[in-house]
């Protein structure tokens, strides 16, 4: 094992030894070759630069209470790469390729692999691009699939805290019918100036309202929004949110639970009637939302200085489910054999 200070590594890349990449050219895939270097060789005229063509997937790997390293639901990951890539016109890797690829990553950097007990994990990028040469708009020939892995240390080094986030009523991360469920690079991009006027005003992350109507809750920038009251799980069902893996496995876990799950569009006023809030994804399973900020009335709704006890839950249970400590009832984790 690396001799790494696991408890106080953030969100950021760490250099490890080795990534997988593949080639799609006439007419299939190369074969998976294990790198050791941290640089692509590509074509200035690559669709990827040009227009785009990049799609990628964000997922962890958990060494657990019994030593074992699993992944949560690499299938699901591989899944949604395929739905992405296919809306750009890509050609896209099969389950089986992505599934080696991101174990090859993993096993290749075993020792990179956080310590059960830190809180840290093995988180995973898989990215697809467009690597043909082409200057007309139009799909490229050639695609790179490349994994890489980074440790990633506990997102709440300072325990479960709510953060306060603002309803972004100017911009939008997507269009409506256009790319929003599906996880390309372009949301991100779209997404950067809001995420930069939020963070120097204060707030940790907005919240995007539905980009036809400005009247319902969509999602944060890279995060999923649920709200609980009366019993209930509350979700946004919108053609321009992304549908994360982490909310769909809450959904499941909230009527484990006894919750009731409603997915449906939010009204931005049903915001006050929620008991609690948060925003979810892989990063941190669930980051509780104290209070959102409404740039129109300049007022907040609030939820709290403290994680609901739904919150802690679900949040406990996933993690639980993670780290190998609770049962896999639905058969979301996959072990990886380490050497
Ligand atoms: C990746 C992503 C999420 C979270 O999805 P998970 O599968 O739970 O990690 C939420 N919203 C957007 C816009 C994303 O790109």
């Amino acid at each position: 094992m690396k001799d790494i200070k696991w408890q106080e590594l953030g969100f950021s890349y760490v250099k490890t030894d080795y990534n997988t990449r593949c080639v799609w050219k006439d007419g299939a895939w190369g074969k998976v070759e294990v790198s050791d270097s941290e640089y692509l060789p590509i074509h200035m005229a690559a669709t990827c630069l040009h227009y785009g063509q990049e799609v990628f997937e964000g997922l962890k790997a958990f060494r657990g209470v019994d030593g074992k390293v699993r992944f949560f639901r690499l299938e699901e990951n591989a899944k949604r790469m395929q739905r992405s890539g296919e809306y750009l016109r890509m050609q896209v890797p099969s389950i089986e390729l992505f599934e080696e690829m991101c174990t090859k990553a993993v096993q290749a950097n075993a020792e990179y692999i956080p310590p059960y007990g830190t809180g840290a994990s093995l988180y995973l990028r898989p990215l697809l691009i467009g690597t043909g040469a082409q200057v007309g708009v139009k799909e490229a020939t050639e695609y790179t699939f490349v994994v890489f892995v980074t440790p990633v240390g506990p997102y709440f080094k300072e325990g479960f805290k709510p953060i306060t986030v603002t309803l972004e009523r100017l911009y939008d991360r997507a269009a409506p019918h256009g790319t929003g469920h599906t996880k390309v690079g372009g949301n991100y991009a779209a997404s950067i100036g809001s995420g930069s006027r939020a963070h120097a005003a204060g707030f940790a992350n907005v919240l995007y309202l539905d980009p036809s109507e400005k009247k319902y809750i969509d999602e944060f920038g890279a995060a999923n929004f649920f709200g609980i009251k009366d019993g209930k799980y509350v979700t946004p069902d919108s053609s321009s949110v992304l549908p994360s893996i982490t909310n769909m496995s809450l959904r499941t876990l909230a009527e484990d639970l006894g919750l009731t799950v409603e997915n449906r569009p939010i009204p931005v006023e049903e915001l006050a009637t929620f008991e609690e809030t948060g925003a979810c994804g892989t990063a941190a399973v669930i980051s509780p939302v104290g209070r959102i900020f409404d740039p129109l009335t300049q007022e907040y709704f609030e939820y709290g200085t403290e994680a609901g006890p739904w919150s802690v839950k679900l949040y406990t249970l996933l993690q639980d489910i993670q780290y190998g400590r609770a049962e896999d009832k639905h058969g979301w984790t996959t072990l990886i054999d380490i050497e």
